[in-house]
């Protein structure tokens, strides 16, 4: 088994969609392993988004994540981190697959539900970015 970092977004959780994201993952073979709900401060969010700071969007990206409440969680499943980029579709939901969140759950490109950490190495970054000790060392 291995560990990704999710978060459900700003739009997400504004429009109530939360509680079926969650549903949805769960049923796509995900457990929940750690879980918190947040806002973030400009300099978490621009944090978080580093390796995004000279994109055109960044500064847009950044208010988007700082608007409203985020659901940072730890999801386990075997080959994590591969399988749930698979299970939230492409960035942009236009072109997400049917049945992906993104699909099913995103307004756009930007508004787009859910992040997914994109490797094993950005997972353990990410999760201890949101996480603290004590409850990492429970997964
Ligand atoms: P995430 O990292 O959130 O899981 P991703 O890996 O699919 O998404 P990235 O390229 O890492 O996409 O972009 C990070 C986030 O920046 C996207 O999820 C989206 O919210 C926003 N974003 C990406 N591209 C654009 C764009 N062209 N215009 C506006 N926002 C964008
Ligand atoms: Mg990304």
């Amino acid at each position: 088994m291995s560990y990704t970092l999710a978060i459900i977004k700003p739009d997400a959780v504004s429009a109530g969609r939360a509680g079926k994201i969650l549903a949805h993952l769960e049923e796509k073979g995900f457990t929940v392993r750690a879980l918190r709900m947040m806002r973030l401060n400009r300099a978490q969010a621009e944090a978080f988004y580093a390796v995004h700071r000279e994109r055109p969007f960044f500064d847009s990206l950044v208010s988007f994540m700082t608007s409203g409440p985020v659901i940072p969680m730890v999801l386990e499943s075997e080959d994590a981190v591969a399988r749930f980029r698979e299970a939230i579709g492409a960035t942009n939901p236009a072109e997400a697959a049917e049945g992906t969140v993104r699909k099913l759950f995103a307004e756009s490109i930007e508004r787009n539900a859910v992040h997914g950490s994109d490797s094993d190495e950005n997972a353990r970054r990410e999760v201890g970015f949101f996480f603290s000790e004590a409850e990492r060392l429970g997964l």
